[in-house]
């Protein structure tokens, strides 16, 4: 089967391939290396890395111009459709690596193999080559990837829009403990996953003012007027469905302007300012902003957002009238954007003026069309990450919106006077403007305005959006929210980055779960087998060897494979509590100082994740882990019973070698922060053993794995808001011995002789009452579980039952179910019938 797009005695599949003027695999990739590429040297056995960035460049575009004529016939298809099409808004895109995924989906892996063998070299060599495409902070960003997967996998007419970054996520090394932060400029190899479309360019307006005028029909109306243009050029790439015949779609936008446009437009006073010009348009697209949860203010980053959403709606609109004419009146009705998270809200008053100023819509008509195709997804608890942009700034930047922002406020605080009449408080509380000195548009507030539709991530996170954040909402339109617990694609997180396993699986259980993962629960039944647990046992052992190796090249440090490998890998962020994790290792330390290691089970710890830059407790803590695992890794004492790591520049591609070979996962945020989660999922998949608090949907992993399956520890949230009013962490350290003397060990200097009072800052906050994550409240607890962890280890049986118990039980985090559910019950759409 996996054979047969170039097996020559297939006479069908080798005329599919001539129609479409392809070669098999191993002449197409000479072809563009010769050719396309324009390679000099005749590559034998040659593993230099400059040949081996050749072949990488040569086999992408062999493998994409497989996927071509799939594109483009679905591209058609969905366009000639007339069912719903729906449009995933992010401002971001956490994508990594597309070659392998291309490889598995169109099921080329053995031609590949073949194609590759000429030049003596492996896929996983060459596939390394490939710069991730790092277009997003962290579990926001990787969900839409995901996403867009599933909605492939499952053939729905969806596209993602997004913006293209010159610079994605910084890269990060570690000097002297410390991150530092490098920039990325994945494009500089060029991007063979891109198609530039200019032909789709839209402009985008910034600046300027308001001016009424009347139209044909001696209406009055407004118009923005006398702005600064920026164009935005689309760059597509392709979205393959898992062996299905449909190729969506991931449309990006770059910023730019032509120094024609520019010399017109910018009224420049000379010809070098105008050509400088050029630059500030460009500056919109250049880098994505490295801040997982808040950050606001940024004048360039509203820019980002408006942009984002101005040229996508446009996108939309031009294909609607070209096929529908001037008649918009089914236009919500056949269309449908998912926003995630508030960033892209400004459509919801960009879709109102596009409606209106461009299109002759009067008001109610164009509410009426906006707030039958706007849904917005939330994806934070932490108020302090809600986004607010000043009146000021937006007035500045996107005049005509602020007026109708202002007129949708309007007639919203008439329907809240209604429901609360009088109420001054209410209408205070609940207006989409923040007033004070320095009044703030809440765009959270707008997003669920202008949505028919309001989604939390995780069961307890949306329970907690209507009783908390969003209670007066909730109240108001009960009916509008509704949860979607977040899910990873197991083609990526489980069948790619694990192929010892996905041959297990696909022996064990069949093929089918490579498209529907209910289907791994049938493994369930083989967890008291003892030889399929030892196979199950020898999978984990090698991706354990393969992690090993990793951590070695990136740190020096060895990683003894007969150790627990226990993982925390996330952003670096004080409610994730990776403070919590050290504190357990300085414990382990102690102990092992005292001689107190009976029942200790030998550990590798690894923590890896990047800080916001401007994040300086977050950045500390990195500063930790490193100083505290240099102290660790060279005690003499602790070399057969402890080592840890941090790992650098953790990533979407390091997380395909990382999750496969975890045996411990710590989800141990402050209960009732983390909104869902979703390296949880992953490391379920791939049959870690979590232990974590009940927050986010660790909840629902415990569910799904049985508790018994589970090392659950600490408050849960409800618990936290109550300890919060009389909370006294010193009283709980003095009452605790082993807190007391991990507490000693820390403030003692141990970590940091030559540097006192370097992390302050750190105990300073674990001892203060106002605490917000509560991290000694839950560490006896935590010490306790992380006993019971060890315990559990020693017995291997136990150990790997559960294990397999966890991966039977994950059919639940499949992206696929996520997205059948966005599908049925927001979007009401269905699959597009194949050609
Ligand atoms: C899955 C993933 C995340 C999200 O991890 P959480 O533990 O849910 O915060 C972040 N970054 C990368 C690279 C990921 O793959």
């Amino acid at each position: 089967m996996s054979n047969t797009l170039t097996d020559p005695t297939d006479s069908a599949s080798h005329d599919d391939l001539e129609s479409l003027g392809l070669l098999d695999l191993p002449s197409e990739l000479k072809r563009h290396l010769t050719i396309t590429l324009g390679h000099r040297n005749d590559i034998q056995r040659s593993q230099n890395e400059s040949d081996q960035r050749y072949l990488y460049r040569a086999l992408a575009i062999a493998v994409r111009d497989r996927l071509v004529p799939t594109w483009q016939e679905t591209w058609s298809r969905m366009n000639a459709s007339d069912d719903r099409k729906v449009y995933y808004l992010s401002l971001e895109f956490l994508i990594g690596r597309s070659l392998t995924n291309a490889i598995q989906n169109l099921d080329l892996d053995d031609d590949v193999h073949e194609a590759l063998h000429r030049y003596g070299t492996e896929l996983e060599q060459i596939a390394d080559r490939e710069h991730d495409a790092g277009l997003g902070n962290g579990g926001l960003g990787r969900l839409a990837a995901c996403f867009l997967d599933s909605c492939s996998n499952l053939q729905l007419p969806v596209i993602g829009y997004g913006i293209r970054y010159e610079y994605g996520m910084f890269h990060q090394h570690i000097e002297h403990g410390r991150q530092v932060e490098d920039p990325d400029h994945w494009l500089r190899d060029g991007n063979p996953w891109e198609i530039e479309r200019a032909e789709n360019t839209r402009r985008i307006r910034f600046y300027g003012r308001v001016e009424n005028y009347y139209d044909d029909k001696g209406t009055m109306r407004p118009r923005w007027v006398e702005s600064h243009d920026v164009l935005a050029v689309p760059f597509d790439m392709p979205i393959p469905g898992y062996r299905n015949e449909t190729v969506n779609t991931l449309r990006l936008w770059k910023a730019s302007t032509t120094d024609v446009f520019n010399l017109r437009e910018f009224n420049a006073g000379s010809y070098p300012e105008a050509v400088a010009a050029k630059n500030d348009a460009e500056q919109i697209s250049m880098v994505l902003y490295p801040n997982d949860a808040s950050e606001n203010g940024k004048e360039l980053r509203l820019k980002q957002q408006y942009f984002l959403v101005s040229a996508s709606l446009q996108d939309v609109i031009e294909r609607w009238v070209e096929k529908n004419g001037e008649d918009f009146s089914e236009f919500g009705q056949k269309n449908c954007f998912q926003l995630n998270d508030t960033h892209p809200a400004c459509a919801v008053p960009e879709l109102m003026r596009l409606l209106m100023d461009e299109h002759g819509l009067e008001w109610d008509e164009a509410w009426e069309v906006t707030t039958r195709c706007m849904a917005y997804t939330n994806h934070t608890l932490l108020p302090e990450a809600l986004e607010r942009w000043s009146v000021g700034l937006f007035s500045r930047l996107l005049p005509r919106l602020l007026d109708i922002i202002y007129e949708i406020n309007a007639r919203f605080l008439k329907v809240v006077d209604q429901q609360w009449p009088g109420d001054i408080e209410m209408r205070r509380e609940m207006s989409l403007i923040e007033e004070g000195d320095n009044p703030h548009i809440r765009m959270a507030y707008l997003a669920i305005v202008g949505s028919f539709s309001v989604n939390g991530v995780a069961g307890l996170h949306t329970q907690l959006l209507e009783s908390g954040l969003f209670k007066n909402f909730h109240t108001l339109w009960p009916r509008k929210f509704n949860n979607k617990t977040n899910g990873v694609t197991q083609r990526r997180w489980l069948s790619h980055c694990n192929p010892g396993l996905r041959e297990l699986l696909n022996e064990t259980v069949g093929e089918g779960w490579q498209n529907d993962l209910t289907k791994i629960r049938d493994l369930a039944p083989h967890a008291t087998d003892a030889a399929f647990r030892d196979r199950w046992q020898d999978i984990k052992l090698a991706n354990k060897k393969r992690l090993a190796d990793l951590v070695f090249k990136n740190t020096g440090v060895q990683f003894d494979t007969s150790f627990m490998f226990d993982v925390q890998v996330k952003r670096i962020h004080e409610y994730k509590r990776q403070l919590l994790n050290v504190l357990h290792v300085i414990h382990l330390y102690d102990r092992i100082q005292r001689g107190d290691t009976a029942g200790m089970v030998p550990r590798c710890v690894l923590i890896g994740g990047k800080a916001a830059p401007g994040y300086h407790v977050a950045k500390l803590i990195v500063k930790l882990i490193n100083d505290v695992a240099g102290v660790v890794n060279a005690d003499p004492k602790c070399h057969d019973l402890l080592k840890m790591v941090f790992f650098p520049n953790y990533r979407v591609s390091s997380m395909e070698i990382i999750c496969p070979a975890t045996e411990l996962s710590e989800q141990i945020s402050t209960a009732g922060k983390e909104a869902s989660g979703t390296g949880n999922m992953k490391f379920m998949m791939n049959g870690s053993l979590t232990i974590g608090t009940l927050d986010g949907a660790n909840i629902e992993i415990r569910e799904n794995a049985g508790e018994e399956n589970f090392f659950l520890f600490g408050l849960d949230a409800e618990e936290v808001t109550e300890l919060k009013k009389d909370y006294r962490p010193n009283e709980i350290i003095s009452a605790d011995e082993d807190i007391t003397r991990l507490m000693s060990v820390l403030e003692s200097g141990t970590f940091n002789p030559t540097n006192p009072g370097l992390f302050d800052l750190l105990t300073g906050g674990l001892r203060s009452p106002h605490d917000p994550w509560v991290t000694i409240a839950d560490l006896r607890s935590y010490i306790d579980a992380q006993a019971t962890v060890a315990k559990t280890y020693l017995d291997k049986d136990r150990w790997n039952e559960m294990s397999i118990l966890n991966t039977a039980g994950s059919g639940w985090f499949s992206s696929d179910r996520t997205i059948q559910q966005y599908a049925q019950d927001i979007w009401d759409v269905r699959a597009l019938p194949s050609k």
